[in-house]
C-alpha cells in the first residue's frame, strides 16, 4: 500500500507527490520503493489536502517535534497544498515544519516562492548536489537546464534571510572528493549548515 505519511527514525515525513523536475543519478527512488516504515512510496494518485490532514491526525505524533515535507518527489510541485498543510501542522498539531527540497521550487512554480515560506517552514534542507552548474546538470539532469544551479543558489541565499534553519546537502560519493570539499566551502561562504547525506 502506498504511504502518504511514513516514519523514518524519530520523524514523520509527508509524501505528497512523486513529481520532480530532476532525474538524479543517485535518486533513492531508482533503488527501492520503500523508506522507513512505508511499504511503498510510489503513489497511485496524489492525496488531497484533506487526506494528508486525516493521515496526520490518525497518528500518535507525541514522540516527534517536527513533521517533514519530503516524499518520493519534490514537495514544492504542490506548493499551494504544502502551504495549507504546513499551516495546519503549526496551528492544529503544534509541531515544527521542515521542508526537504531540491531548491527548484521557484522555477517549478514560475514565481519566487521563498517569501511565502516565511512563518510556514521552520527549517529547510536544500540539495546543493554539485560544485558548479555543469556538474549539477550531470548529476541531477534537471529539466530546467543550465539555469538550474543558479536558481538553487538563489533559493539558498533567499532562504538564509527568511528561515532560521538552513542546511544544504550533497549525496556522499556521487561527486568527486574535491567537488564535495568545494560544496562545503560554498555552504560556508553562504553561511548555512552543510551535510553529506
Ligand atoms: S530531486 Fe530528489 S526526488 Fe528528484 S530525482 Fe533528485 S533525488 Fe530524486
Amino acid at each position: 500500500m502506498s504511504a502518504i505519511i511514513y516514519r523514518y527514525g524519530s520523524r514523520y515525513y509527508i509524501n505528497m507527490t512523486n513529481r520532480c523536475p530532476c532525474r538524479c543519478i543517485f535518486c533513492v527512488r531508482d533503488q527501492t520503493p520503500t523508506l522507513g516504515d512505508a511499504d511503498s512510496l510510489w503513489l497511485d494518485r496524489e492525496p488531497t489536502v484533506q487526506e494528508v490532514k486525516e493521515a496526520l491526525l490518525a497518528l500518535d505524533l507525541s514522540p516527534t517535534e517536527e513533521i517533514v515535507f519530503c516524499g518520493y518527489g519534490e514537495p514544492t510541485e504542490r506548493f499551494d497544498d504544502l502551504k495549507e498543510i504546513a499551516t495546519f501542522i503549526h496551528s492544529d498539531l503544534r509541531k515544527r515544519v521542515r521542508l526537504d527540497t531540491n531548491g527548484l521550487g521557484s522555477l517549478i512554480n514560475g514565481r519566487d516562492i521563498v517569501p511565502e515560506l516565511k512563518g510556514l517552514v521552520d527549517s529547510v534542507s536544500i540539495s546543493l548536489n554539485a560544485k558548479d552548474a555543469d556538474e549539477y546538470l550531470e548529476v541531477t539532469r534537471s529539466k530546467f537546464g543550465p539555469g538550474s544551479y543558479q536558481a538553487v543558489l538563489d533559493f539558498i541565499s533567499e532562504c538564509r534571510s527568511t528561515i532560521d534553519g538552513v542546511t544544504v546537502s550533497i549525496v556522499g560519493g556521487s561527486i568527486p572528493q574535491e567537488s564535495e570539499e568545494e560544496c562545503a566551502r560554498i555552504a560556508q561562504r553562504m553561511n548555512v549548515a552543510f551535510r553529506v547525506r
